[in-house]
């Protein structure tokens, strides 16, 4: 099949690379001119690097990623810990998977080195998505329309597909600011558990802080947040101030201030929710990623269920023609909707982990077996 993509985000070059394999002529839309490196970390849990090594990027992963030693819990001010989970090689064993922590432009460019040359179209931005008879189009920014016999929007939290299939609605402000930051290992000298996934829960869900490795662990990643009453910037890597930082966590326990006292620029962004949809697709058009249900970082599951979404929506149009296309969406649908709806919620809770060490249902969860069937 003709299959076009908007947005060459982790969850649309996963699908690419999953439907090209499958003999599919696909297109990606990004209306970036070019990647540059944009973000910071993105955690992959055992379940979304499972879904990465089936498409055969893991090799490249496993080159800069970190694999945290343990996901740990503390508490702000006495600094006890409530939950220690074993990850990396314990990880590999039960889940088949390791956790791999990354850079996101790495990531980025793993995904794009296996896509077949030329796939992406960048400086070019998808405006709407319209039905065409069995098919669709996409209106593109340089004022051309592309036929597709499926279209996919995986264009982030702002989805242009996403308002054209179902109606402007915007993303609702948490009244939460996250902040990250990235230091060099050396500037931690002293401070415990550097090679984990920390998680420093705070006095109330405003706030907290969360460290792990990056870069085979020679740079440490850090996460914070505070609360702000409104919001009206646009981005992901705005200037932060350090010093408000530190003032915000000044009542935190000496060895989570460290981490901040350690990180010399910050930036900031948003923290923005949807709730979930009960449908994703219309016809052959269909949403992908945080253009399908975006959450807040709490689980850090945004690129892993985007992973996973990749995977089983190639599962879901394996053998798929332009007839029967609108049958293969309902099918991922139904199979990714609960599945994500349950993530999102649990994100916005925030208590992913906080007590127990039991993370089998999102970390043991396999994209390339999970049950496909019938929407009800
Ligand atoms: C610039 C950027 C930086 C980020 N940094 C971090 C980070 O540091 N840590 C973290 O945990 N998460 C970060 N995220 C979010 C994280 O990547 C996603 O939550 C997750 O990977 C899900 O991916 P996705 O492919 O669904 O969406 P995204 O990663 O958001 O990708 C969507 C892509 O679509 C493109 N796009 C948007 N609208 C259009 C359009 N109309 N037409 C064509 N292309 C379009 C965007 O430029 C982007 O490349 C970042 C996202 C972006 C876009």
């Amino acid at each position: 099949m003709k299959i076009g993509i908007a947005g060459a985000g982790v969850g649309g070059m996963a699908a690419a690379i999953a439907l090209q394999k499958q003999g599919h002529d696909v297109t990606i839309f990004e209306r970036a001119r070019a990647f540059g490196r944009i973000g910071a970390d993105v955690n992959l849990t055992p379940n979304a690097v499972h879904a990465l090594d089936g498409l055969g990027i893991g090799a490249v992963l496993r080159k800069t990623a970190a694999r945290p030693e343990y996901r740990i819990s503390r508490t702000w001010d006495s600094g006890a810990e409530t939950s220690r989970l074993p990850m990396s090689t314990a990880a590999e064993e039960r889940y088949g998977a390791p956790q791999l922590t990354i850079h996101r432009a790495d990531l980025l460019a793993a995904l794009e080195n296996a896509l077949a040359p030329q796939t992406i179209r960048f400086a070019t931005q998808v405006e709407a998505a319209v039905r065409n008879g069995g098919g669709a189009a996409a209106i593109l920014s340089d004022g051309t329309r592309f036929e597709a016999d499926l279209l996919i929007g995986a264009d982030g939290i702002h989805s242009a597909v996403r308002h054209s299939l179902f109606g402007e609605d915007h993303p609702r402000f948490t009244g939460l600011v996250s902040y990250r930051a990235v230091f060099p290992r050396a500037r931690g000298d002293g401070i415990p558990n550097l090679d984990s996934f920390t998680k420093w829960w705070g006095p109330t869900p405003e706030r907290q802080i969360v460290t792990f490795p990056l870069n085979l662990g020679s740079e440490i990643f850090v996460f914070a947040t505070t609360p702000q009453e409104d919001w009206t910037e646009e981005g992901w890597t705005l200037p932060g101030d350090i010093g408000e930082l530190r003032a915000a966590y000044a009542d935190f326990h000496p060895e989570a201030r460290a981490l901040l006292d350690a990180c010399e620029t910050v930036t900031r962004s948003a923290l923005h929710v949807r709730e979930p949809m009960e449908r994703w697709s219309e016809g052959a058009i269909t949403l992908l990623g945080d253009a399908a249900h975006p959450m807040v970082p709490f689980m850090a599951q945004g690129a892993c269920m985007a992973s996973e979404d990749a995977v089983v929506l190639a599962r879901a149009l394996d053998g798929a023609t332009p007839a029967n296309v609108a049958g293969a969406l309902r099918r991922y649908e139904a199979a990714r909707i609960p599945r994500t709806a349950k993530v999102q919620e649990g994100s916005l809770a925030n208590d992913w982990l906080k007590q127990g060490t039991n993370a089998d249902w999102v970390y043991g969860y396999d994209a390339w077996a999970a049950e496909l069937t019938e929407a009800a």
